[in-house]
């Protein structure tokens, strides 16, 4: 139906701007207008009460839906029914991954790394061809010449930088004198691939025009049709001595909640659980490890970790990947946990035990899970980026279409005759952890979720001046994508 030309004169009087966005979300909902008059009601109540600006976005739009349906409950779920759950595993990294050996095996993993873009970029629709870079003639001036191929150097020199890059059939140097550019190439990563407009001047001089990234287009991610919750978690660290136990049993026992009048909704309607690496602590991860560990045993971790998980209604699905923390090889991607390790937590019926990284998709939505490691080395070499907004450096591999470009970094990467870290589907939802903060972006489409920890602040960390959040969840609604909070140190829910 279409919003009335009435409403939007009442809302414009009183000085509120509807953005075209939220505009096409109001258009697509089917629901009668009074409803939809109620719904723009609570928005500006809702901005006149927190003193915002008079603007309404599509994400006002969705926040005020999501409890507007909450409390006119209409397709509120009776005692006895139930919610199945849609769960898929679309690609994961399996337990007799190939690997191939020292420098061959590299040559075919970034052989397999630049095709793959390739065929990701020659797919946009601003796509022009491309030129190999063994048959540029860098003696004939010549302007507009699109080239691609993977980041080999950025030298930053005084007044320019030169950038270089290989295409399986050979490499050239571009220099980039403008100061746009030049910040723009500071921002891409290191073998990651690129596409370049260049021109070769008088003196045989390739000067960068312009650069682009594969990137993810603008999308409109997909809902649940039912309103569907999953909580994303990660590096819960069993086996710590900074394990927050009494947090996460209250997380546990929340999950059993019947009589939690205000929260009811929500719990019952909690369908997955998406634990990103990190599980347990791990043993010899770090140098005198053995200190901070309350649980020496690798396989008691698991096992314990097994007792805490096994509270959990067994309606709920418990996806867990690897981390850098799990006794699985470092090098990335990694297998799944082995099963000598994860015996206990196989016993239960509703874990899924899947390799880093990982496509699932839940209810139709479609989840790139991946723990996360890579981010060290993105905030550690861009500038900018800090290891309080994760979420950022996240976006920054979205863009690069890799999960892992940097090579010679602090992450080890398998050589492999396909690189499985090519980010070649466009995810409704990106979820990593690793960093330990709680931290969110939406980007053209897509959730990025970094998911926080239930560790307190290690030694180490202290050290280092890491401030990690504990202890609270992100949890999502599928039916609308919006994410909440569930805080289980200062128990409070942040909507
Ligand atoms: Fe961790
Ligand atoms: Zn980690």
């Amino acid at each position: 139906m279409l919003i009335s030309s009435k409403l939007l004169r009442e809302a414009l009087e009183k000085g509120y701007q509807i953005e075209p966005k939220a505009f096409e979300l109001i258009n697509k909902l089917d629901i009668e207008e009074l409803t939809i008059n109620k719904i723009i009601e609570l928005t500006i109540q809702k901005k006149i009460d927190n003193n915002q600006e008079k603007k309404i976005t599509e994400n006002d739009i969705k926040l005020i839906l999501t409890k507007f349906i909450l409390d006119n409950e209409k397709d509120s779920l009776k005692d006895t029914e139930k919610i199945e759950t849609k769960l898929e595993v679309i690609k994961t990294i399996d337990e007799n991954n190939y690997i191939l050996e020292g420098k061959k095996g590299f040559e075919e993993l970034f052989r397999s790394r630049y095709n793959k873009l390739l065929k990701i970029i020659s797919s946009r629709p601003d796509y022009v061809k491309i030129e190999k870079i063994s048959s540029i003639n860098q003696k004939k001036v010549k302007d507009n010449v699109k080239i691609s191929g993977l980041v080999m150097e950025k030298r930053i020199r005084r007044n320019n930088l030169v950038l270089t890059i290989d295409d399986n059939t050979g490499k050239i140097d571009t220099l980039v004198i403008n100061k746009k550019i030049m910040n723009d190439v500071k921002q891409i990563l290191l073998d990651s691939f690129v596409l370049l407009d260049i021109r070769i001047n008088e003196r045989g001089t390739a000067i960068l025009n312009n650069i682009l990234q594969p990137d993810v287009p603008e999308h409109l991610p997909i809902f649940s049709k039912k309103r569907v919750y999953a909580v994303l978690t990660s590096d819960i660290h069993v086996g710590s001595k900074n394990f927050l136990k009494k947090e996460f049993e209250m997380f546990v026992a929340w999950l059993n909640e019947k009589e939690n009048k205000k929260e009811k909704e929500i719990i019952r309607r909690i369908k997955y659980i998406i634990i990103a690496g990190d599980s347990i602590d791990g043993i010899g991860v770090y140098p005198k490890q053995e200190l901070d560990l309350e649980e020496l045993n690798v396989k008691k971790q698991y096992t314990y970790l097994s007792h805490l998980l096994e509270q959990i209604p067994q309606s709920i699905e418990i996806i867990i990947i690897p981390g850098n923390h799990d006794p699985v090889r470092q090098a990335l991607p990694q297998p799944c946990i082995p099963d000598f390790y994860s015996e206990d937590l196989l016993k239960l019926s509703n874990v899924k035990i899947i390799g880093n990284p990982s496509y699932i998709s839940i209810h139709g939505i479609k989840i790139l899970v991946y723990h996360g490691r890579s981010l060290d080395d993105v905030i550690a070499t861009t500038p900018g980026l800090n290891f309080n907004r994760p979420a950022l450096a996240m976006k920054s591999l979205l863009k690069a279409r890799h999960l892992s470009p940097v090579y010679g970094g602090r992450t080890e990467i398998a050589p492999d005759f396909e690189d499985n870290l090519v980010i070649e589907e466009v995810p409704d939802i990106f979820h990593s952890g690793h960093i330990h903060t709680l931290d969110q972006e939406r980007y053209r489409g897509t959730i990025i979720l970094n998911s926080g920890t239930w560790q307190s602040q290690t030694p180490f960390q202290l050290k280092m001046g890491i401030i990690p959040v504990p202890a609270v969840i992100p949890i999502i609604d599928l039916s609308t994508l919006d994410v909440i909070t569930k805080d289980f140190k200062n128990l409070e829910f942040i909507s």
